[in-house]
């Protein structure tokens, strides 16, 4: 991966944990946890666990979908630099043959 899916992918941690411990004190402001059993505190925190990991996977796989259409619609000339498009055979700048991406 490169540096920037990194920078972004342990941001989406911090912020999922942030998430979580905010919910929990929220929860536990609220005071309804010494009065609840057990059960329907695994229950609930399921509930707010499920969704938030979902989400987190949900913008992780936008995030690798992103960057993989970034860089093949930025298709640069190995010879020269110049920006190409994607279905171009040659570079029309130098006349380099492009290897097309798989
Ligand atoms: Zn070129």
């Amino acid at each position: 991966m490169k540096r920037a899916e990194w920078i972004i992918a342990s941001a989406l941690v911090v912020i999922g944990l942030l998430l979580l411990s905010f919910a929990g004190s929220s929860m536990g402001s609220m005071g309804m946890m010494g009065v609840m059993p057990v059960g329907m505190r695994l229950s609930m925190m399921l509930m707010i666990l499920l969704p938030t990991g979902l989400v987190a996977i949900a913008i992780l796989l936008i995030v690798a979908i992103a960057t993989k259409w970034f860089r093949s619609a930025k298709k640069t000339c190995e010879h020269c630099g110049q920006s190409l498009q994607q279905n171009w055979r040659t570079c029309p700048y130098c006349g380099h043959k492009v290897t097309p991406d798989v």
